[in-house]
């Protein structure tokens, strides 16, 4: 109970879909009782053509629930339950009488069609089929009102008024329930929809705003935190630093241990970077072994987060089986002042990066 609680309350939220053969075992059984519960009125007004009608039409109810429990025949159990309560409701409306009120579920027989066409996986948006069924279904509905009205009952019409009366009804009731039932159905399935688009446009964007390598930011999503942190800084006047870090004679480590032995490194040294910024600063993969830190802070604060990267990356060891590397970067600061462009201060950070190598590496420069 508990987890059928649990369940319930993910479909309601959107976050798992209807189970498809559960919900149409479901909507066959109760269409099963509902039968039976013909099989007892038409018995009751002496019809027996309906009674025998009812009953085959119970056990075949009864039998499709028995069927979907071992086959995903969705759209052919759809078809069936659809013709046949076009075909009961002509029927019944035809035999007794437009004032029965049989013929009003084929007014629930719309939607039924469009949520059938609109959701079952083999014919999902094919609205030529929804549509044409649609208008099928009212072409039926005019003429048995034309039959009706012109013939009236096939059998005898002196059925008690109340009998008649009660059949309207429960006819309009049963068929507001097809209604709703089809309409919150629906329902649930755009609300899972919407969410799984959510889902996947987060997981997507995700995809394009990170290096797969080092899940670092990439070049492309950095640019526009830049930007951020540049208005920021003209209009607040909150100054940051962009801290440009660069892997010390990488090229040798790839050439010595292999391309994926290089990969490791990056790796590590990314989660060096990450490990010492704070959660609002941003660490992005620039280009192959050279990174950019965008510290929402001054110059001092960028130096200390800068002077501890570099340390670290010192004192780590890259192991792999037996081989153990050390390896080390070079870091070059710039802070941004008033009239700076974002190039220009990539530049200034580019320019320190590239003083430390040519002055030992290993080294930060501001
Ligand atoms: P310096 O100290 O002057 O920076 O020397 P360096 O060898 O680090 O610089 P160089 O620009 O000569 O070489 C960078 C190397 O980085 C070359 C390239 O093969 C390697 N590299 C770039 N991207 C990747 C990557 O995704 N994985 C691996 N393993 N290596 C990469
Ligand atoms: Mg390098
Ligand atoms: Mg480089």
């Amino acid at each position: 109970m508990k987890e059928f609680i649990h369940a319930a309350r993910q479909v309601l939220e959107g976050n798992r879909p209807v189970d498809e053969r559960k919900k149409y075992q479901v909507i066959e059984f109760l269409l099963g009782l509902v039968h039976l519960v013909f099989v007892i009125y038409f018995a009751a007004l002496h019809v027996p053509v309906m009674v025998y009608y009812n009953i085959i039409i119970v056990i075949g109810y009864m039998s499709l629930v028995a069927v979907l429990q071992k086959t995903n025949a969705y759209f052919c159990v759809c078809a069936a339950t659809f013709g046949e309560i076009l075909v009961h409701s002509m029927l019944a409306t035809i035999l007794l009488g437009w004032d029965f009120g049989f013929m009003i579920y084929t007014v629930g027989l719309v939607p039924f069609a469009f949520y059938i066409g609109y959701t079952i996986q083999n014919f999902k948006h094919h609205i030529l089929i929804p549509a044409t069924t649609s208008l099928i279904v009212c072409v039926c509905y005019f003429v048995v009102k034309v039959i009706s009205e012109q013939h009236g009952a096939l059998l005898a019409d002196d059925y008690p008024e109340r009998m008649i009366s009660l059949a309207n009804y429960v006819n309009n009731v049963l068929d507001f329930l097809l209604l709703w039932v089809v309409a919150v159905l629906f329902a649930l399935e755009i609300n899972f929809m919407h969410k799984s688009l959510e889902r996947e446009n987060r997981s997507l964007e995700r995809i394009a705003n990170h290096d797969p390598l080092t899940h670092l930011l990439n070049r492309h999503s950095m640019s526009s935190y830049l930007k951020n942190a540049m208005k920021a800084a003209e209009k607040k006047r909150k100054p940051f630093c962009l801290i440009m870090a660069d892997i010390d004679d990488f090229k040798k480590v790839n050439d010595t241990y292999g391309h994926g032995f290089g990969d490791e490194v990056l790796i590590t040294v990314a989660n060096i970077l990450t490990e010492n910024v704070r959660k609002e600063d941003y660490v992005c993969r620039w280009g192959g072994e050279e990174f950019l830190i965008l510290i929402h802070a001054g110059e001092e604060i960028a130096l200390q987060a800068a002077g501890r990267i570099c340390e670290d990356v010192a004192k780590s060891v890259v192991a792999q089986g037996d081989t153990k590397v050390s390896v080390t970067v070079t870091l070059g600061v710039a802070e941004y002042h008033l009239g700076d462009s974002i190039r220009r201060l990539v530049e200034k950070a580019d320019d320190k990066l590239y003083e430390g190598k040519r002055t030992g590496k290993n080294r930060v420069v501001f």
